[in-house]
Formats: C-alpha cells, structure tokens, sequence
C-alpha cells in the first residue's frame, strides 16, 4: 500500500499515477437529488455488503476502488447513476436485449 503525500489517497502500487486533486465525494454529490443520493446508497451499501471499498472523486467522476479501482461513476442524473465497470473481454449482459453482446466497457 502506498499513500500519495500530495492527496492523501490510498494505492496498491507504489507512485501509481493518479491525478491529484482536491474533488471530493461530497463535493461531486452536491446538489444531487434525493432520488440519485438513494441509488448511490444502494450501490454502495450493496458492494459493502461484498467487501469494503472506498469512493475517490476526482474532477469528472467517482471513483470506486476496493484493492484496485474497478468502477466508476460517470455521470449522476436526477433519476439514475451512469456506472462503468471496466472489462477486459467482453461479456454478455443480462441487462441488454437477447442476442446482445457488450464492447468490454458496458455501461448500464
Ligand atoms: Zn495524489
């Protein structure tokens, strides 16, 4: 575990690259609509009950990481949350109609 000095966040590697800066979670939730902070709730309450993870925001986007970052939050709307989890080879869906398959970066 490695701990940036100019961030303060947490990476499996040591001088992994990242982007410095001061975003917060609480600053990219900000003005957020009930209806979106309950989904974000949900999301993470349901990866916790998995494991812990951590949320990092950074200038365009959350970031969720467990060991290694492995999700992220894109976009927040009024209704819903634009979550990308990043694949190295592609994987049907269950979530896209029959006889669809994703492009390795699905977003749901
Ligand atoms: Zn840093």
């Amino acid at each position: 575990m490695w701990t940036c000095n100019a961030c303060g966040r947490n990476f499996q590697r040591t001088n992994q690259h990242h982007c410095c800066g001061d975003q917060t979670v609480n600053d990219f939730l900000a003005g957020r609509s009930r209806q979106a902070l309950e989904i974000l709730d949900a999301l993470t309450g349901a990866l916790r009950n998995i494991g812990p993870v951590n949320l990092h925001a950074t200038k365009s986007m959350i970031v969720i990481a467990a060991d290694v970052r492995f999700a992220y939050i894109i976009q927040i709307g009024k209704n819903f949350i634009d979550l990308v989890l990043p694949f190295k080879t592609v994987h049907e869906s269950n979530l896209f109609p029959e006889n669809s398959t994703g492009t390795g970066n699905q977003r749901l």
